[in-house]
């Protein structure tokens, strides 16, 4: 229903234990926000004055025993360096989830940018690339990571009798989906 409930989704869906997560401070608030209310806490790595992306040679320094994920951002579109982040998160077993929020249908050396890492989001409000007035999406290859988002985004319900876990109501409309 939105790009926060779509990154706290994504970070759910990887059951991490609790820790800390990358990211970078130069972004809308929603970022660290969903970081923090997905039970996360946020550690900050500084940009390249460049790109204004997350710099990729100050992560390694920041990641303690705590760290379970990077969650870098595609700053107004620009394409961050994926392919050293998440050579990174290989080396130390962690999860990369990007907030591609800027990005859709950017593409860079790596392909489409969105459809890279464990998982990416989209925001589809209104002031994005594209939109349907109010709207997220959460892009991953794992069907498993896919299954659970679908519970997630739905209350956790299972079915009629079964509620796996504490859900969200994520859920695009109709009329949101038309728009877009
Ligand atoms: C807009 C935005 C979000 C939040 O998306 P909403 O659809 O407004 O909830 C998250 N991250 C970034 C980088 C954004 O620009």
């Amino acid at each position: 229903n939105n790009g926060t409930t779509a990154l706290i989704a994504a970070i759910k869906a990887f059951d991490m234990r609790p820790g800390e997560i990358i990211t970078t401070p130069f972004s809308f608030s929603a970022t660290t926000h969903a970081v923090s209310l997905a039970g996360f806490e946020p550690v900050f790595v500084d940009i390249e004055p460049r790109t204004l992306n997350i710099d990729p040679s100050k992560i390694e320094s920041a990641i303690t025993e705590n760290t379970r994920a990077i969650m870098p951002v595609h700053v107004y579109g620009n394409p961050c360096q994926i392919k050293e982040i998440v050579a990174i998160a290989e080396r130390h077993s962690l999860r990369v989830i990007v907030d591609a929020a800027h990005a859709f249908g950017v593409d860079c050396d790596c392909g489409q940018l969105h459809t890279v890492p464990d998982a990416s989001v989209l925001s589809f409000h209104a002031t994005k690339v594209f939109h349907t007035v109010e709207g997220g999406a959460v892009i991953t290859r794992d069907p498993a990571i896919k299954k659970r988002l679908d519970l997630l985004c739905n209350f956790g319900i299972e079915d009629e009798d079964t509620v796996r876990f504490a859900g969200l109501n994520g859920k695009l409309s109709e009329l949101h989906a038309a728009m877009g």
